[in-house]
């Protein structure tokens, strides 16, 4: 048998691969960003300048085990299981906002990346992770700052808006009851109304996105009539469907059980299925209907509308994304009322999903659980 022939590597290539090493090395240690390679027993194996600076260690890391090196909490400052973290992150790379916990109690905003790797090279390389971390407390205080403002500004708001709406509306009241005929007059407090109703519901939906962005939505869990709710849902919109001649119908299942939810944001999470509907409808009818399905209710809309075409779909629940469908931008809208009934959503651990078809229409179905 012949012996197998081992070869040198040449002098050359040794060289070259240790300089590419050393590259690296500098490379790695002059990131802003902390690195930290762990070994499949979750202890350090190799880490960077910056990984020291974030975590505030002068002390080497390496055999350390990571949970102690890296503590966590959420934004609610509950501990988090690092381990859990980062052996659940075993196909794919994990991103995540978290707080790190330092001794002496005081936090940092950080973005955590881990993604699973071999340390060392080829298939037999010893399996780990590599977890990159960012100080973002800065960022994040500025945007703790933007959302403090937002929310400030359109509580502020709100009064003058209900006074203005109220005024708008009696003026209209009272030139209809007197009988002058003033088309000029009528048409301009038309569009007032309008416009006010607009931003009134702007300000509604910028206060709601703050106290989402925030984590300050509470919920207030009660039993839900959802027959009830959906029939008063269908009697305040009614006269804005049929304004542009649409039937506005009820699918309501008679065997529906009381459901305990918050009522507040189921109701806000139809409206907006709601509103979109009718906004987004020329012709046909708008069905909102409910359901009892084992552990809660699933309520639906459906339109027969403008729809949204495939590639929209995936953005319909992006912040501010309004389609470009010359149909949609007829409508006033912020984008933000999709975006908002997601947050909503994860907040009552509701199921959501939707079908739609260009030129057919949308259906916008949300299953409500019930909570404890
Ligand atoms: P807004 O209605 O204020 O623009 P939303 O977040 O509620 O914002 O909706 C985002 C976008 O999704 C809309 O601008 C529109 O393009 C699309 N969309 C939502 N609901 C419907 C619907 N029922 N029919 C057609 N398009 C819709």
């Amino acid at each position: 048998m012949q012996k197998p022939r081992y070869t040198r590597l040449p002098l050359v290539t040794a060289k070259t691969a240790q300089l590419e090493h050393e590259r690296l090395k500098s490379l790695i240690n002059n990131m802003g960003d902390g690195v930290i390679a762990i070994d499949e027993h979750l202890k350090v194996a190799s880490f960077n300048g910056a990984a020291l600076n974030i975590l505030d260690i002068n002390a080497t890391l390496t055999g350390k085990p990571i949970t102690s090196v890296l503590k966590l909490v959420d934004k609610n400052n509950q501990a988090l299981d690092v381990r859990e973290i980062i052996t659940s992150s075993k196909t794919s790379q994990t991103s995540r906002e978290w707080k790190l916990l330092y001794p002496d109690g005081s936090k940092a905003s950080l973005y955590v990346s881990i993604a699973p790797v071999r340390l060392g090279y080829g298939q037999r390389g010893q399996k780990g992770y590599v977890i990159l971390f960012r100080d973002i407390t800065r960022e994040k205080s500025l945007e703790e700052e933007r959302d403090e403002f937002i929310s400030v500004v359109s509580h502020e708001l709100r009064t003058p808006i209900t006074i203005a709406e109220g005024n708008i509306g009696n003026a209209e009241f009272l030139l209809q009851k007197s009988g002058l005929k003033n088309e000029s007059v009528q048409e301009g407090l038309k569009q007032a109304h309008e416009q006010i109703n607009f931003l009134s519901s702007l300000i509604n939906d910028l206060s709601m996105l703050s106290r989402a962005e925030r984590g300050k939505l509470t919920i207030e869990i009660e039993k839900i009539n959802a027959h009830q709710l959906v029939n008063e849902l269908a009697a305040n919109y009614r006269p804005q469907a049929e304004a542009k001649h649409l039937e506005l119908r009820t699918d309501i299942d008679p065997h529906l059980e009381l459901l305990s939810s918050s009522k507040l944001y189921v109701r806000e999470i139809l409206q907006n299925f709601i509103t979109n509907a009718i906004k987004y409808t020329q012709k046909g009818h708008i069905i909102i209907g409910a359901h009892a399905k084992q552990g809660g209710v699933e309520f639906y809309v459906q339109d027969t509308g403008i729809g949204i075409s495939k590639t929209d779909r995936e953005k319909v629940f992006d912040k501010f994304f309004r389609s470009e469908d010359f149909r949609t931008r007829e409508n006033s809208g912020t984008g933000l009322g999709l975006y908002i009934t997601m947050k909503l959503a994860r907040l009552l651990h509701a199921n959501m999903d939707f079908a739609s078809e260009l030129d057919k229409g949308s259906t916008f179905t949300i299953f409500i659980p019930n909570l404890q």
